[in-house]
């Protein structure tokens, strides 16, 4: 069974697909970790968020493995490159900006969409923004996370805050979380928006558990 789960940053798709994987004994598929591993990767060799034909070539060499392991006691890196624990530096919310142009390019987002089918083969919880639009469009069951701005990004900054050990300045957040959500549900190929069939879940003012009792309660009984 795929369960996919889109919404915008700091929606809560990730705490709440994490325990509803968790439940479900499923894999836990965050499908930000492929266009966070091509940022990273292009940081890395120099190569422009804006030059498609640097960062389709390096696409085509690279060995992205992502951990779809959802307990907390998981081994093993979340995120590697060519067997390099890189899963730090795909969270610097530093990369924001280059994470955006790169995510907005038709080309990297073709050549990633095979690899993230291929991360969820079986019973899969799987996180992203086009889920249920592109990747999984007959997934069992298509959740859409909502919250208003200034919610996601107060749970932004508490969760950049604990990562970072210290103040997440207001200039980065907006870069990390309003900039960026403008970016996804803009841009031509494959926007963030939710799919005809998703239920909507709007998780203003709730908490985590009691958004997790709205999804438990809406998956199809087997
Ligand atoms: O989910 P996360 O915040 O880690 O995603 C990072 C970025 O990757 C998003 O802002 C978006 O631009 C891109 N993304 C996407 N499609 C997905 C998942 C992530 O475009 N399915």
């Amino acid at each position: 069974m795929i369960i996919a789960i889109d919404g915008p940053a700091g929606s809560g798709k990730t705490t709440v697909g994490r325990m509803v994987a968790d439940a479900q004994g499923f894999a836990l598929v965050d499908t930000g970790l492929f266009y966070r591993a091509v940022t990273v990767e292009a940081r890395r060799r120099g190569i422009a968020a804006d030059d498609v034909h640097g960062l389709t070539r390096m696409l085509g060499e690279l060995r992205i493995e992502i951990n779809t392991s959802p307990a907390a006691g998981r081994t093993g890196p979340l995120l590697s490159i060519d067997g390099r624990d890189v899963s730090r530096e795909a969270h610097d919310p530093a990369i924001a900006g280059e994470l955006s142009r790169i995510s907005g390019i038709a080309e990297v987002r073709r050549l990633l969409i095979e690899p993230q089918r291929r991360a969820a083969p079986g019973d899969a919880v799987v996180l992203g923004r086009d889920i249920g639009t592109v990747i999984f469009p007959s997934a069992d069951v298509k959740f859409f996370f909502t919250a208003p701005a200034a919610e996601r990004v107060a749970r932004r900054r508490r969760e950049l805050d604990q990562v970072r050990g210290s103040a997440t300045p207001d200039a980065l957040l907006e870069q990390e979380v309003e900039a960026r959500d403008r970016a996804d549900q803009e841009r031509e190929i494959a926007p963030l928006r939710p799919a005809s069939d998703a239920i909507i879940i709007a998780t203003e003012g709730k908490s985590v558990g009691q958004v997790f009792d709205e999804v438990m309660a809406r998956l199809p009984k087997h």
